[in-house]
């Protein structure tokens, strides 16, 4: 690229100094990129100013208009011009970069703001009698003059980009700009649950519609925040959310992250802060998805609203200009509390399964409503007809045995209950004390083993047991190198493999816990994972990868009787072993329906 006018004597571009409209044009460049992001720099202005209410109001997706009302501080009517100038800032003195406790700090957003859009700053101060205001547009600056207002502050950004059309041109529409602004706002009323947050839309003029609504939450962090939570990310997400409060060293670690079986299809329910500020930080998306990594397959993502805190000097907050990405001093400390503290929370919460599972069990299981209802005791009896759930073998307790049982398992508050029947040998059907259980027995099976393996593996590696006859597989040549090249590794499996000529391998232990296995398609899965990790996962995803895949084939399949005592072994474990509510692949292992449900079911309530 060339300068526009080359200097007519030394035929050299000229260097200029650009002049102060352009610099601000090229800062807002940065920092405001859409409606949205103009909303987030002022809502942290109020929520630096410390307001305790914040009204956010927009038309047509931010472009006509945008307003940010606040009960904060204030600015006091001589401050207003230097509020607007570059660079210009109540929040730190400059002399520490590393000491920032305010969102904002770089003393850019509002003359960016008014260099890109027409800009009406009004403002009382507490303790000031009157209320003045200032405007800009077009890099234009006003005088200031006496306005009107009660308290706080109001900005008023109308006709955003109009001074740079270009710019207007990449706005999306008017709906997924609304979307982006709602998606600010909410993320921000997730860090703030003392404040009191409403979104309006005004398009139409007058007081326009409430889209909104976050009341100031009262009483301690977390229960403000849960509720705060259940009021943004739904009351299913506060159902199933799991408490975080863990700290290493000096930093601490808050917040909710749901159970493993609450996941979604798409990472869009991550929302991490540090000390306070949204960020969206590839180390700490990272951290969450490796907690989680042992629970859900690789197409899911885990929910949770995580918030680290931190010594300011331990964090810089200064390499973005739109502040949404940070740098920690050490990374490692961060992602490890991270880690353990959400393994630690998910071991604790056992064999718990998200109530997503036994509400879509619920819906599932609603009757049609339609006139073709029958009910059984209508019906004339047809001697010919077994209802269906007998067709299929079901072992039953001697009845005695399973009072008992029952009786035993209310009285020591087995969560799982006792096992009444086995139904297409695959369903255990236990009794609680206010309900039933319904229990996948491969899937909390495989759980079981799996976890059984990791024991063992921790302690002082996997129990090999010799096979009678070596069992020869053949592969691939490429495939029979690629597991030969992990043989120590497996042997600590409890897997022992030996070359057999080529493409073949010779396998002459398999871990003692599975019993007997179909060696070869557990070789075959290995082999599976190994391509799918390539080089790129680390020991520990390895390892627990191939457990896994391992557990698959050593877990009671489908189709197997249990008996009684067997079926209550399977409960009394699942109860004591952690994750055991989800299988490897992030499947629940059970669903678990109150009486109170099932009498929804039939009408009863
Ligand atoms: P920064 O937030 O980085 O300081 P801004 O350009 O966003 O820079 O704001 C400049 C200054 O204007 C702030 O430092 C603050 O003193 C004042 N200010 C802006 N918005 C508000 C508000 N809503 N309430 C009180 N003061 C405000
Ligand atoms: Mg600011």
């Amino acid at each position: 690229m060339i300068a526009h006018d080359p200097n007519i004597s030394t035929g050299l571009p000229v260097i200029r100094q650009l002049d102060e409209a352009a610099i601000n044009r090229i800062a807002a460049g940065e920092v405001v990129e859409r409606p949205a992001s103009a909303i987030k720099e002022l809502v942290e202005n109020a929520l630096d100013a410390r307001a305790t209410r914040i009204e956010v109001a927009y038309a047509d997706g931010g472009k006509t208009l945008l307003r940010v009302t606040d009960n904060g501080h204030g600015i006091a009517a001589e401050d207003l011009p230097l509020a607007l100038s570059r660079h210009a800032t109540s929040k730190i003195d400059g002399s520490d970069l590393l000491n920032i406790h305010s969102f904002g700090f770089r003393g850019e957003a509002l003359p960016s703001l008014g260099a890109v859009g027409k800009l009406t700053l009004t403002s009382r101060s507490a303790g000031s009698d009157n209320a003045s205001e200032i405007k800009v547009s077009g890099g234009q600056v006003s005088s200031v003059r006496p306005s009107a207002l009660s308290q706080g502050t109001v900005v008023t950004l109308r006709d955003l980009f109009s001074a740079t059309p270009a710019r207007l041109k990449f706005l999306r529409s008017d709906r997924a700009e609304t979307q982006a602004i709602g998606d600010v706002v909410k993320r921000l009323a997730m860090a703030e649950p003392h404040v009191g947050f409403t979104l309006r839309d005004v398009s139409g003029g007058g007081a326009g519609r409430v889209t909104f609504e976050a009341p100031a939450e009262t009483g301690d962090l977390f229960d403000a925040l849960h509720r705060r939570l259940a009021r943004i990310l739904g009351a299913e997400f506060a159902e199933n959310a799991l408490r975080i409060d863990a700290h290493r060293e000096a930093i601490h670690l808050k917040g909710y992250a749901a159970l493993p079986t609450y996941s979604r299809g798409a990472a869009v329910a991550q929302f991490l802060f540090v000390n306070g500020r949204p960020v969206r930080d590839k180390l700490l998306l990272g951290a969450l998805r490796g907690a989680y990594a042992d629970f859900l397959s690789r197409d899911r993502h885990p929910a949770a609203v995580l918030f680290v805190e931190l010594p300011t000097e331990l964090v810089d907050v200064n390499v973005h200009p739109a502040k949404s990405e940070v740098r920690f001093r050490d990374p490692g400390l961060v992602r490890g509390l991270i880690v353990t503290a959400l393994r630690h929370a998910l071991a604790k919460a056992g064999h718990r399964a998200s109530t997503t599972v036994s509400n879509a069990t619920l819906g599932a299981m609603q009757p049609e409503p339609s006139e073709a209802r029958v009910y059984q005791m209508d019906r004339p009896r047809d001697p010919y007809h077994t209802p269906q759930v007998f067709d299929a073998p079901i072992v039953h307790a001697p009845s005695a045995r399973v009072e008992e049982v029952v009786e035993e398992a209310a009285a020591v508050e087995t969560p799982l209950g006792a096992a009444r029947a086995q139904l297409h040998e695959n369903y255990i059907i236990a009794q609680t004390s206010d309900g039933i259980v319904i229990v996948d027995q491969h899937a909390a099976h495989e759980r079981l083993v799996y976890e059984r393996l990791k024991r063992q593996m921790a302690e002082n590696g996997v129990a090999a047991q010799a096979l009678l006859i070596p069992e020869i597989v053949s592969l691939s040549e490429s495939d029979a190198a690629l597991l030969l090249s992990h043989t120590d590794e497996l042997a600590k499996y409890g897997l022992t493999l030996e070359p057999f000529g080529s493409g073949t391998v010779a396998v002459r232990e398999t871990p003692a816990i599975l019993g007997t296995v179909n060696a070869e398609a557990m070789l075959r899965d290995i082999l599976d994972e190994l391509h799918d990790l390539g080089q790129s996962a680390n020991l520990q995803a390895k390892v627990e990868a191939i457990l896994s895949r391992m557990a698959c084939h050593g877990s009671i399949r489908s189709g197997r009787r249990m008996q009684a005592n067997e079926m209550n072994a399977l409960l009394r474990e699942m109860e004591a072993t952690p994750h055991s509510g989800q299988c490897n692949h992030g499947r629940p292992t059970y669903v678990s329906l109150k009486l109170s449900d099932i009498e929804r079911l039939f009408g009863r309530t």
